[in-house]
């Protein structure tokens, strides 16, 4: 039997508990990896662990909080041992809220709970994570978006977001050169439980993606699992040592829809 491509390695996903995340997750595990997630939600905690057992280690809290970071990343290491693949990947969807529909209350209230998930959720995370990401010469992984490279795809928020998150792997690539990789993986439309926002009453909304596939030059909506193989390409270095500061987009060619 051959060995798995993550053998011997261990990642951190935040959000590991739904959709990208945890294809993710489930990924990394049939490539034998160790996984550490960190997700807010607590039903879907325990069914990865029911699911994976000691393979991976949960811990429930919030990305917006720093002690949430230091929490799972000091669960993983004190479980796994080490910390080779950081994933910030948690996110939250503003539903295509029409700038000009938003009052300033509600563009801030919705800046805030939506920044502070899709942007400050991920600086707070590679942070917590840096240190032991050093240590093995590990590697970032970030979950950007097509709307991080186009408008359309959500409304101001949201697409302000995942620019934003360009910019991070960018950055951060620059910054943490030679010794730790960053790069983005950047998913179009997607079957997900993608979330909306409290600050505007869509928190209980879910995707719809589907009516998309006539956008998408490749004809249909991708599956979480659809993802997943760019995330083990850029977590194992054997395939990608030479990648860095890069975002991989996998959205059904949207660069190549034409006039
Ligand atoms: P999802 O809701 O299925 O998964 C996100 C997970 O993150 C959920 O388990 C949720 O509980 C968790 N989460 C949300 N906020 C959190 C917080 N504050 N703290 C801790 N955990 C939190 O949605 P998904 O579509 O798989 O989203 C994952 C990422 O993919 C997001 O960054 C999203 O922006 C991005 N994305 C999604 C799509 C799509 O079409 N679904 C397309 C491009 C990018």
């Amino acid at each position: 039997m051959t060995e798995g491509r993550l053998a011997g390695r261990v990642a951190l996903v935040t959000g590991g508990g739904s959709g990208i995340g945890r294809a993710v997750v489930d990924r990394y595990v049939a490539e034998e990896a160790r996984v550490g997630v960190l997700e807010r939600d607590a039903e879907r905690a325990a069914a990865l662990v029911r699911d994976h057992g000691d393979r991976v280690a949960v811990e429930v809290g919030d990305v917006r909080t720093p002690a949430a970071h230091t929490a799972s990343v000091a669960r993983t290491l004190d479980v796994h041992g080490r910390l080779d693949v950081y994933v910030g990947n948690a996110g939250v969807y503003d539903y295509s809220a029409r700038f000009e529909d938003l009052d300033a209350e509600r563009i801030a209230s919705g800046f805030t709970e939506l920044f502070e998930t899709n942007v400050l959720g991920y600086l707070l995370g590679v942070r917590a994570a840096l240190p032991a990401l050093r240590h093995s010469g590990g590697t970032v992984i970030l979950t950007v978006s097509s709307s991080g490279l186009y408008a359309g795809g959500g409304g101001a928020l949201y697409v302000a977001s995942k620019h934003a998150v360009v910019g991070l792997v960018r950055q951060l690539a620059h910054e943490l050169a030679p010794d730790v990789r960053v790069n983005g993986v950047a998913p179009g439309a997607t079957r997900t439980a993608l979330g909306g926002l409290s600050a505007l009453g869509t928190a209980a909304r879910r995707l719809e993606p589907d009516g998309l596939a006539r956008h998408i030059p490749l004809g249909f909506v991708s599956d979480p699992a659809d993802h997943a193989g760019l995330y083990t390409l850029l977590a194992d270095p054997r395939d990608s040592r030479f990648m860095t500061g890069a975002v991989l987009p996998s959205d059904g060619g949207l660069e190549i829809r034409g006039t």
